[in-house]
């Protein structure tokens, strides 16, 4: 079971705790500082600078002065192009640090941080880097002896608010494509997670990024979220997390008009027709929900099995998830980490007792936690779920699936749709027509055919009806991040 680090190996990867504010370590002017838990311990592995409405205010007139004066706003869009391939670079050349980093703050396993957080960061910089100089504006032909042309410019200082589940990446997501489109940033981590993004700002530094251009402000969310959210001089709040957070943010937003762009939950139908090729369907419901411990946006929690194949599909998914390794986040062969947080734990816990005692509902497999220390969950199937349970509606975040029944194609459109969330789902069959239909029918912003949770930087991702607005990844993000301006000329 999860294994103690040794402390000081800890202390030594543990290279900064303080506030990154126009390019130097500081710390919390309060003098604050908020313990940061190992949750495959649930030990205190460092304390870490508090950020308050003092140091968000701070770090905003960092990021305006760099986004007024200074080198940045003369840089040309190909050198800020350079910096982004830098910074891809450098999260490269640090990623077995960056890794064992992240796992010991969120509890994934590390070949998951080595092989899909750390790289995927690098690779979102990368395409970025991309399109930095690529940014058109176009020539517009209108009435009259006019010259008409638009420029895409910078939205400004841009806030940004993460969430815990992939620290790093969901930093890179909002990050990268900032910095693409000439903004400043003041970017909060979220307080169960800070250390990865710390990391990444001395790796900023390094890779040449001007003083005051990515300002890091850990701290909590009442207290330096709000301040991010309200602040008068912050242009844009892009956010990932909740729905009701999101909807705290979208008010406090509203005060200054600032944008914003809100990537929140989902309870995501994966859907397996009779028809579907069995064995990548069960890997595909597998990864869709004990990916990350089911610490996803995106998870397929709501697992919609065809009738004529439904009992020997969960039968075998439950075998298969019954043997998935859980334990140590260090240790490389583990499959499943820690939940990230007592608090989340607990909350997870209480959604498998509602489930249990779901009448209806059967366990199929796990319900219960793994050891006594640390905060492991055993991989949960509950079969004969229907969509109006607490279990099948509720967004668990956790390793927790609804097995649910269906009779037909038009029968499960209708219900895959009835949530309240539209990020994203699944279909599983040979059928290429229906699975076209499927997808076409669905009310999400991403649709798997034959495959699940398939990320890539260039392919936009976010959410319709709850699951929020914007579009982060690919050109879509860039939307976010420039505003247009028309340009008039008399050519009389
Ligand atoms: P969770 O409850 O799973 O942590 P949240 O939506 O609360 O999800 O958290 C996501 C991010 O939002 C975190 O960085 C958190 O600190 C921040 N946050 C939480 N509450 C607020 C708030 N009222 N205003 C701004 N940010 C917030």
């Amino acid at each position: 079971m999860a294994t103690a680090t040794a402390p000081g190996a800890v202390g030594e990867l543990i290279r900064q705790r303080k506030l990154f504010i126009d390019g130097e370590f500081v710390d919390a002017q309060s003098g604050k500082t908020f313990g940061v838990i190992n949750p495959g311990t649930g030990a205190e592995m460092c304390r870490v600078a508090e950020a308050d409405k003092a140091d968000i205010d701070a770090a905003t007139k960092a990021a305006r002065r760099a986004f007024e004066s200074g080198p940045y706003p003369k840089m040309s869009n190909r050198d800020r192009g350079r910096m982004l391939s830098r910074i891809a670079a450098l999260i490269m050349e640090n990623r077995e640090e960056l890794a064992r980093l992240e796992s010991l703050d969120n509890g994934k396993p590390i070949g998951e941080t080595m092989n899909v957080d750390i790289p995927a960061s690098a690779a979102t910089f990368e395409y970025y880097a991309g399109w930095a100089d690529k940014l058109e504006g176009s020539v517009i032909p209108v009435d009259g002896n006019n010259l008409n042309y638009t420029r895409l410019e910078p939205v400004g200082v841009v806030g940004q608010i993460i969430p815990w589940n992939f620290p790093l990446l969901m930093l890179a997501w909002k990050i990268a494509p900032a910095i693409c489109g000439g903004n400043t940033i003041v970017m909060k981590p979220a307080e169960q997670t800070p250390l990865s993004a710390l990391r990444f700002a001395e790796l900023c530094a390094e890779a040449g990024v001007p003083p005051g251009v990515v300002n890091i402000v850990p701290g909590f969310g009442e207290t330096a979220g709000a301040a991010i959210s309200g602040h008068p001089d912050i242009d844009k709040v892009a956010f990932t997390g909740e729905w009701k957070t999101g909807q705290i943010i979208m008010r406090a937003a509203a005060g200054t008009l600032k944008r914003i762009s809100l990537e929140l939950g989902g309870k995501s139908p994966n859907i397996v027709f009779d028809d579907a090729d069995i064995p990548s369907a069960i890997a595909g419901a597998m990864g869709g929900i004990f990916f990350n411990a089911g610490e996803v946006c995106c998870a397929g929690s709501r697992l919609f099995v065809q009738s004529g194949i439904h009992k020997e599909f969960v039968q075998e998914f439950a075998h298969q998830a019954n043997s998935i390794k859980v334990g140590d986040p260090l240790d490389e062969t583990t499959q499943q980490g820690a939940q990230v947080s007592k608090e989340q734990f607990e909350k997870i816990l209480g959604y498998i007792d509602i489930g249990k005692n779901e009448d209806k509902a059967e366990l199929a497999c796990g319900g219960e936690r793994v050891g006594d220390t640390g905060y492991f969950i055993r991989p949960t199937i509950f079969d004969g779920v229907t969509n109006d349970m607490r279990i099948a509606r509720e967004e668990i975040f956790g390793p927790v699936v609804s097995a649910i029944d269906f009779a037909d194609e038009e029968a499960v459109i209708a219900e895959g749709n009835k949530t309240m969330y539209g990020l994203a789902a699944g279909v599983w069959t040979k059928d290429i027509k229906k699975a076209h239909r499927v997808a076409h029918g669905l009310r999400a912003g991403t649709v798997w055919i034959n495959t699940y949770n398939a990320f890539d930087a260039a392919s936009p991702f976010g959410g319709f009806k709850y699951s929020g607005f914007g579009r982060e990844n690919g050109k879509a993000a860039l939307e976010l991040y420039t505003q247009v301006k028309s340009i008039w000329v008399n050519m009389d």
